[in-house]
């Protein structure tokens, strides 16, 4: 939660109050992304890999990931290195307490906790007040997902090679996939990722992944050091990005993209166009235009088929990564591509599914 402090009626003082319920400690995510060139928390990227691989039952193949590389950040080093550097800045200020509500008051924003209440030119989001939930007409999937980052006593893991995704797993319960990040020859983080309409009881991931570690991987002696899970909304509900002076920010601000569930490059983009303006005394931008309607609704059309069960993940996804360099893939993911690459990508995959979910989309 970010609020930027107004002294009425200028900006000139820009003070910037963080409030969050505590001080981030807690090692309680890890993020992966994929960029090409290295940005500004490349300080904090523990791991990155040019190669990964990608597996169907039928087909396999390892990914020269060129230009991007894929990286990884422990979300305690992130919130740490963050911290300190906005404690290099007077004006930034820390208050922990949860925050009740936030909202909108004519020209001031207005934060309550359950001793102040602060005043603000603007605030930025990021909670979620009101649980996130299928809203009827739209799309909806879960991304769910268990991590293990383990440590196994033989050297068994390629270190300079990910797995982006294995579908080489039961789809019992609807699109599954592995994702095996290694850190070194005896260490990786093993994550079993669904995107299904419905969440599987806890024992079913750490099956899932014992099934995994020992049969695919061929690993018996191993320990877990660390476990991580996470529940992310992949939807094409619209979430709103600003009421009156409070703007929502990252999963609260519809950040998440709806057909992948990635988001961290999307709040990190959004949060510097939104600095950025603030810094030229400017309101915050929407997020509008040609491309973020050209790539909403290919996320609608991708997140149809999923939902709809048109076609598997592990038969679209196959279609895309065998019809195309991995770096347009990775671009069209990332919201990047022009509209050739675009329809290279669209033409790798069935025209009848696809077109028909277009056509739905369209005529709705
Ligand atoms: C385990 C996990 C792994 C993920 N991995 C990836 C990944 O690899 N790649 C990717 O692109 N995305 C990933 N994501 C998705 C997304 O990037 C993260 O969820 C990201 O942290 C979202 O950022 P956010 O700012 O919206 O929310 P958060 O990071 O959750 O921040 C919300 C903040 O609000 C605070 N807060 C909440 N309620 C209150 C309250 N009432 N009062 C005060 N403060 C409050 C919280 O303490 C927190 O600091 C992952 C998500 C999870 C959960």
């Amino acid at each position: 939660m970010l609020m930027r402090m107004m002294e009425h009626p200028f900006f000139h003082t820009k003070q910037i109050l963080v409030v969050d319920i505590a001080p981030k400690k807690a090692n309680d995510r890890t993020w992966c992304f994929w960029e090409k060139e290295p940005d500004i928390f490349e300080p904090v990227v523990c791991k990155s890999w040019r190669k990964m691989s990608f597996h169907t039952s039928g087909y396999s193949a390892v990914l020269d990931l060129t230009p991007y590389q894929y990286k990884m950040i422990r979300g305690v080093d992130f919130y740490q290195h963050v911290y300190e550097r906005a404690t290099d800045f007077p004006n930034i200020h820390f208050h922990y307490e949860a925050v009740k509500a936030v909202h909108s008051s004519g020209s001031q924003a207005v934060l309550e906790t359950a001793t102040a209440i602060f005043t603000a030119a603007y605030i930025f989001n990021s909670i979620l007040f009101t649980p996130i939930a299928p809203v009827a007409g739209t799309y909806f999937l879960w991304q769910h997902f268990k991590g293990w980052e383990i440590e196994t006593e033989e050297p068994v893991f390629d270190a300079d090679r990910a797995t982006l995704m294995d579908f080489r797993v039961s789809q019992e319960h609807g699109m599954a996939f592995m994702y095996v990040m290694p850190l070194t020859a005896t260490r990786a983080l093993v994550e079993y990722t669904l995107f299904t309409p419905a969440l599987l009881e806890a024992k079913a991931y750490e099956a899932a992944l014992q099934e995994y570690i020992g049969h695919a991987l061929g690993v018996t002696a191993y320990r877990i050091i660390h476990v991580e899970d996470g529940i992310i909304p992949m939807t094409s509900h619209r979430f709103p990005e600003q009421e009156g002076r409070v703007w929502h920010i990252g999963v609260a601000g519809g950040q998440v993209k709806a057909s992948s569930g990635y988001a961290f490059r999307f709040i990190q983009k959004r949060t510097k166009a939104i600095a950025d303006a603030l810094a030229n005394a400017q309101e915050p931008p929407r997020a509008a235009g040609f491309n973020t309607r050209k790539f909403r609704f290919y996320d609608r059309v991708l997140l149809q088929v999923l939902t709809r069960e048109r076609m598997t993940g592990a038969d679209v996804f196959e279609a895309i990564f065998r019809g195309n360099p991995v770096g347009r893939v990775l671009g069209f993911l990332d919201n990047e591509t022009g509209l050739a690459d675009d329809i290279r990508i669209m033409n790798s995959v069935p025209t009848g599914i696809f077109g028909l979910a277009a056509l739905r989309d369209l005529f709705r």
